[in-house]
């Protein structure tokens, strides 16, 4: 048996941004509590700062360690946001999911996204949890796995393939 693979390591340069716009970045919102977050007008436990990425511990943690990612311009949800925005999140959630591990001493994370109030969306600002898990922490995320029914799934493949043409339509 060899030596077990060790991860590589997180003080890796990060990659380069995907070229986003200044007007991607200016959106704000005056009464958004994590707008005013990132302009400091409310104090955060900060760990993480780019020019389109900020991160902060969440105040009201779920597991310890609860870490929020959001967009430096205000998005309502990651649905309004562009892409080149939600790129540039994407490029730093590996590197601050393994940071935030790392710190906690845990061995796995989730990384999710709540959009709109019925999937649990508190704050109306684009934001990424990453909720680092130990095994037998006692968070308990109800993941009670269905079966997917054939000429349904079906009607579903048909509807969101429909959906994606007018989509890809929209100017
Ligand atoms: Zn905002």
């Amino acid at each position: 048996m060899g030596p077990s693979p060790s991860p590589a390591p997180i003080s890796r340069k990060p990659d380069p941004l995907p070229a986003a716009s200044g007007k991607d970045i200016v959106p704000r919102d005056a009464h958004c509590v994590f707008c005013k977050i990132i302009a400091g007008q409310i104090p955060s436990y900060k760990i993480y700062e780019d020019e389109q990425v900020f991160a902060f511990l969440d105040i009201g943690p779920i597991v310890r360690g609860h870490a929020l990612v959001i967009s430096k311009g205000h998005y309502p949800s990651l649905l309004e946001t562009p892409a080149p925005v939600a790129a540039a999140i994407g490029a730093r959630l590996p590197m601050l999911a393994r940071a935030v591990q790392a710190a906690t001493g845990t061995p796995a994370c989730h990384v999710l996204v709540n959009n709109g109030a019925e999937a649990s969306q508190s704050v109306r600002h684009l934001h990424f949890h990453i909720l680092p898990r130990f095994a037998n922490d006692g968070y308990k995320l109800n993941w009670d796995a269905g079966k997917i029914d054939a000429s349904n799934a079906q009607e579903l493949v048909s509807g969101i393939a429909r959906a994606l043409k007018e989509l890809a339509s929209t100017p």
